[in-house]
């Protein structure tokens, strides 16, 4: 495993194993600079989302970075206001990237209707708009749902919230058996709650003379999960990105998978339509 493997979805698409996350990096310099740096580190994908109101500046980024299209995996993500119209939705995503098609779009969350939701994707797939299509926040009966609901393309990417204190061994499991790659979010423990502090974290990191961060993903690289941290600060970028001169022996896999305690940070995907609409990120255009 190097900075460039890349791992190949259920259409042959191949998508690199390590991205950087934009989350709540905000529009303007600082993510178009993340942006750019990232690239010059060596990642090759990019993870957006309308609801983060930043693609203008993440295209803007992989503009200033002067790497070829074909070589950087940009994903996107479908938010609830543009499903009455996904192909609108996409084509102003792209818009705002100035891309003619992303690598990856996804369905955000489950909310009620993503059976008709994911089917509109599929159209969007056939026509080139997207390479690959997945979902996120999908547990495993919303993954069953989409098969009775007539989807006739297994999603190639399930993201779902993935570090050692929310392991999802058993959804990892399932994809795995229905070649549906799993992409962990929050793979550091996610904003504010990072788990680069936990002793068991730092004292493997310590032994190993790597850091915190580097453990924790590395961990996911291994079971064969994609990470996309995230990061404003170049010196962590960097870091996040040197994975690869070292391995965690099994021993160490199992004493990083003992920490978890199916615990989920982020809103239960069940009960996504009770989630008051104020505590959603409020769109705003960017410049
Ligand atoms: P992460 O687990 O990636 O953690 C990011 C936080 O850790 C930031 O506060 C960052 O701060 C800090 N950090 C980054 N690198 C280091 C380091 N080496 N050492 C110490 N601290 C570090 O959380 P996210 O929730 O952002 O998840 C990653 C990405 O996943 C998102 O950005 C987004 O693209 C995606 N995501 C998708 C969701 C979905 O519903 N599909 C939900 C949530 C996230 P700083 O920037 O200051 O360095």
């Amino acid at each position: 495993m190097d900075i460039n493997s890349t791992v190949e979805l259920n259409n042959g698409v191949r998508m690199p194993m390590l991205g950087l996350g934009v989350f709540r990096s905000p529009a303007g310099e600082i993510t178009r600079s993340a942006v750019r740096t990232a690239l010059e580190y060596g990642y090759r994908m990019i993870d957006t989302a309308r609801i983060y109101c930043n693609e203008k500046s993440v295209g803007r980024g992989i503009q200033d970075a002067g790497v070829a299209r074909e070589q950087v995996f940009v994903t996107t993500k479908l938010w609830k206001e543009d499903w009455a119209n996904p192909r609108q939705g996409l084509e102003q995503s792209l818009e705002r990237l100035g891309l003619d098609y992303v690598d990856l779009y996804l369905l955000h969350w489950p909310f009620h209707g993503y059976e008709q939701a994911y089917l509109a994707l599929e159209e969007l797939q056939k026509e080139g708009l997207c390479k690959a299509i997945g979902v996120s926040n999908f547990k495993e009966h919303h993954l069953e749902s989409l098969k009775a609901a007539g989807a006739t393309v297994v999603p190639q990417v399930n993201q779902v919230e993935c570090h050692p204190q929310n392991s999802e061994e058993e959804l990892l499991a399932y994809c795995r058996k229905h070649n549906i790659v799993m992409e962990a979010y929050s793979p550091l423990g996610g904003q504010g709650q990072s788990l680069v502090g936990d002793p068991r974290v730092t004292s493997l990191s310590a032994y190993l003379k790597v850091t915190p961060a580097q453990v924790l993903l590395r961990w996911n690289l291994q079971r064969g999960v994609v990470v996309i941290p995230k990061s404003v600060r170049p010196e962590r970028i960097k870091e996040n990105s040197q994975l690869f001169n070292f391995e965690l022996s099994l021993d160490e896999m199992d004493a990083i998978s003992s920490i978890n305690a199916n615990l989920r940070r982020a809103f239960d995907s069940d009960r996504i339509d009770q989630r008051p609409a104020a505590t959603f990120p409020k769109i705003v255009e960017e410049e």
